[in-house]
């Protein structure tokens, strides 16, 4: 799952001197990583460097440590070869294949190695950016202005109703599936605020009792998902067609196909399945 990277890592921004040898490399071509399956499952390069595959990576980023590691984050050229015995896989597929904490620290890579991507120019003055040492933040050469790897926070939320839960089709979902309603923060919002508006403007009804249940990473490029229940109050359904393809309420013996387990959205709805407030 993407919850977080897990207890044994620690985020660094420099490796420690003493420490040398193999590391994790979470090595993506576009955004797609490097990985290689064996009859144990699926594995990440753990190298000294990816010289050894014959790799060489545009830009290497150190993230920290896990469990004792090194890891590194390193973007390759779009037209890396890839390594005998190894594939390059999107990290929606590695879920259920690749550990959990390994998922978790490549889910930071991929949004690292994006930020450092987008982030070479000033976006105030156009000059080259150059890392600040000891902190995760790029500086503009010319002007100092300052660029931190950016984060996108939207609020997820389990509506019930009585007995009822409210799910939503998005246009691009695969066929027949449902999930919990989502949106994006606004700019001087409290969480609490977006959850009550995104309701209200897709889904034409208001809610109360907005309750705090959890939160994810989602790497997708750079979303944090915060979940949040809350209850029906009022208003009738009328979806917003511009960004729903339908919207229902569904009972517990009457759900529609649901998203991957490894999903916030999931737990809300597992949350509702079990008749508690639990995680
Ligand atoms: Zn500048």
């Amino acid at each position: 799952m993407l919850g977080g990277a897990g207890a044994g890592f620690v985020s660094m921004v420099n490796p420690d001197q003493n420490r040398a040898g193999p590391a994790w490399w979470f090595a993506f071509r576009e955004e797609r990583l490097l990985t290689r399956s064996t009859a144990e499952g699926t594995e990440l390069p753990f190298e000294e460097d990816l010289e050894r595959l014959g790799l060489a990576p545009g830009r290497t980023i150190y993230l920290g440590c896990l469990d004792g590691r090194d890891c590194f984050a390193a973007a390759l050229p779009t037209d890396a070869s890839t390594p005998d015995g190894f594939a390059f896989l999107g990290l929606r597929a590695l879920f259920g294949n690749l550990p959990e904490d390994l998922l978790a620290v490549a889910g930071r890579a991929t949004q690292v190695l994006t930020w450092d991507r987008t982030h070479r120019f000033c976006g105030q003055c156009g000059a080259p950016t150059e890392p600040v040492p000891g902190e995760r933040a790029m500086r503009c050469s010319g002007c100092s202005h300052l660029a931190y790897p950016r984060l996108s926070p939207a609020v997820i939320v389990q509506v019930t109703r009585g007995e009822e839960i409210l799910l939503a089709r998005g246009k691009n979902f695969a066929e027949g599936m449902y999930s919990t309603p989502a949106g994006f923060v606004e700019p001087g919002e409290t969480l609490e605020e977006a959850v009550a508006r995104e309701i209200n403007e897709e889904l034409g009804i208001t809610v109360a009792n907005i309750r705090y249940f959890g939160s994810q990473p989602w790497p997708f490029p750079h979303q944090l998902m915060v979940g949040f229940t809350a209850q029906w109050a009022g208003g009738e359904m009328r979806i917003d067609e511009t960004e729903l393809a339908d919207a229902r309420w569904f009972t517990r013996d009457s759900m529609p196909n649901l998203p991957s387990p490894i999903s916030i959205s999931r737990r809300l709805i597992d949350a509702y399945l079990r008749g508690d407030g639990s995680r």
